[in-house]
C-alpha cells in the first residue's frame, strides 16, 4: 500500500505534527491523487480541536484538495493520469438512500463519508485528508478542475465555494436581490463573490473594520460594520436573504430584523456553542425564516466548479508551509485570515 505523510492532530489540545501512515491501492473504481494545494477550513479548527465532540485522534484534517490523477483503477472512466482534479468534504456516500439518489450526497440519510474524520470502509478505523500528499478516492466523488483558473485560488473553492453556491442558488438569488453576507473570512469572501456574479446588490456585514476596502474589491456594494447599531438601524426590514457564515456564537435578532417580509437568514457557521434563541417576534412579525444549510451535493459541487470558471472566480489566498498550519489557526481565530490560507503541499516533506 502507498505510504502517506501529512500532518496530524494527535489530540485535541495538541498543535498538528507530522504524521505517516498508508493510503489504499486504488480500487477498480478509485482514483489516486497527487495533492498539490489544500485550503484550510475553519472546520479543520473546530474538529481537530474536538469542538464539536467526535474527533478521533489522530486526525488529518482538509477537505479543499486540488491535485493531478496518478492512477486510475480499471473501472474508471471519468478520469485519466495526469488531469487536474479536486476533492471536496465528502469521499462517499450510501448512493442509495432517497436524498442520495437525488444528487443530495451531503444530506445521506444513512450519514456521508467525511474526507477526514468519517468511516474508513476500505482501510478501517477514520478517513485521513487533504493536509497530506496522496489521497485516494471513489470516482464518483471526484470533480473536474479547469485548467484556466489559478489551482491553489481553486482549492478553496471545493469547500468554501460550495457551501456558500449552494443556500444562494437554493434560495433563488438573482438579479435585483438584496443580498446581506455576515463574517468576511474563508466563506464569507466566496459568498461576496458568488452572490455579486449571480447578480445580487450585496451588503457585507464585518466585525473588523480594517477589512471595508478588502469588501468592497471583492465585490461588495456596501459594507456594514455589524457592531455600529446606527449603520445596522439603516438596513431594517431590507434584504431578502441573508447568508450568514460567522463561526462564533452571536445575537442573530441583530440580523433577522433586516429581512424584508418572506427573507430567509440561512446559517453556514457552525460555532462550538449555540447562538443564543432568537426572539420569536422577529420571526413572525415578518414572515421571517431561520435556516441552515450543509456544503452541497456532488453535482452541484461541479456545477459551482463551472460556475466560477464561467466568471473567473478562485479565492483570495495567503499561501502557507505545511509547518505555518498551528499559527494559521491562531490567526484564523482572530479572524486574520485574507481570506483563506491554503497549504503548498510542495513544502511537505518526508523525514
Ligand atoms: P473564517 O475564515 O474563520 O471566517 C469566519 C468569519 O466570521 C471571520 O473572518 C469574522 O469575519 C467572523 N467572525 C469570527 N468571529 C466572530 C465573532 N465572534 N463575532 C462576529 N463575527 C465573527 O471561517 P470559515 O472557514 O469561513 O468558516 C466559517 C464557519 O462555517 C465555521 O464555523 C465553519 O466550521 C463553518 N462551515 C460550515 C460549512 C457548512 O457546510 N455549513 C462548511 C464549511 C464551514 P469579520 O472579521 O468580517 O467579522
Ligand atoms: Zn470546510
Ligand atoms: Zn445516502
Amino acid at each position: 500500500m502507498p505510504k502517506a505523510i501529512g500532518f496530524a492532530a494527535q489530540a485535541a489540545d495538541q498543535a498538528l505534527e507530522y504524521f505517516e501512515f498508508e493510503r489504499r491501492d486504488p480500487t477498480a473504481d478509485d482514483v489516486e491523487i497527487e495533492i498539490a494545494y489544500c485550503g484550510v477550513c475553519h472546520s479543520d479548527l473546530h474538529q481537530a480541536r474536538n469542538e464539536w465532540g467526535g474527533t478521533v485522534f489522530p486526525c488529518v484534517p482538509g477537505h479543499e484538495i486540488v491535485g493531478k490523477v496518478t492512477r486510475v483503477g480499471n473501472k474508471v472512466s471519468k478520469y485519466k493520469v495526469g488531469d487536474t482534479v479536486g476533492v471536496g468534504c465528502m469521499v462517499d456516500s450510501c448512493r442509495t438512500c432517497a436524498n442520495c439518489e437525488d444528487g443530495y450526497e451531503q444530506y445521506c440519510d444513512n450519514g456521508f463519508v467525511g474526507t477526514y474524520n468519517g468511516e474508513d470502509k476500505h482501510m478501517g478505523g477514520v478517513t485521513f485528508g487533504g493536509y497530506s500528499n496522496r489521497i485516494t478516492v471513489a470516482q464518483d466523488f471526484v470533480l473536474k478542475v479547469s485548467d484556466k483558473l489559478d489551482l491553489a485560488g481553486v482549492a478553496p473553492l471545493l469547500c468554501a465555494g460550495i457551501t456558500t453556491y449552494s443556500p444562494l442558488r437554493h434560495w433563488g438569488v438573482t438579479k435585483g436581490h438584496k443580498v446581506g453576507v455576515v463574517g468576511l473570512g474563508g466563506l464569507g469572501h466566496m459568498a461576496v463573490k458568488i452572490a455579486k456574479a449571480m447578480g445580487a446588490e450585496v451588503v457585507l456585514f464585518t466585525t473588523s473594520p480594517n477589512k471595508v476596502d478588502d469588501a468592497k474589491r471583492l465585490g461588495a456594494d456596501h459594507v456594514v460594520i455589524s457592531k455600529d447599531e446606527e449603520q445596522m438601524k439603516a438596513w431594517r426590514n431590507s434584504l431578502d436573504f441573508i447568508l450568514n457564515t460567522v463561526a462564533a456564537p452571536h445575537d442573530l435578532d441583530a440580523y433577522l430584523t433586516l429581512l424584508r417580509l418572506d427573507g430567509t437568514m440561512t446559517l453556514v457557521g457552525v460555532p462550538a456553542e449555540s447562538h443564543p434563541s432568537p426572539a420569536v417576534f422577529n420571526l413572525i412579525a415578518k414572515r421571517r425564516s431561520l435556516a441552515g444549510s450543509l456544503i452541497g451535493g456532488i453535482a452541484e459541487t461541479q456545477e459551482m466548479l463551472d460556475f466560477c470558471a464561467e466568471h473567473g472566480i478562485t479565492s483570495d489566498i495567503e499561501m502557507i508551509a505545511m509547518d505555518e498550519i498551528n499559527e494559521a489557526y491562531e490567526r484564523m481565530l482572530k479572524s486574520d485570515v485574507k481570506y483563506r490560507f491554503v497549504i503548498d503541499m510542495a513544502t511537505l516533506k518526508q523525514k
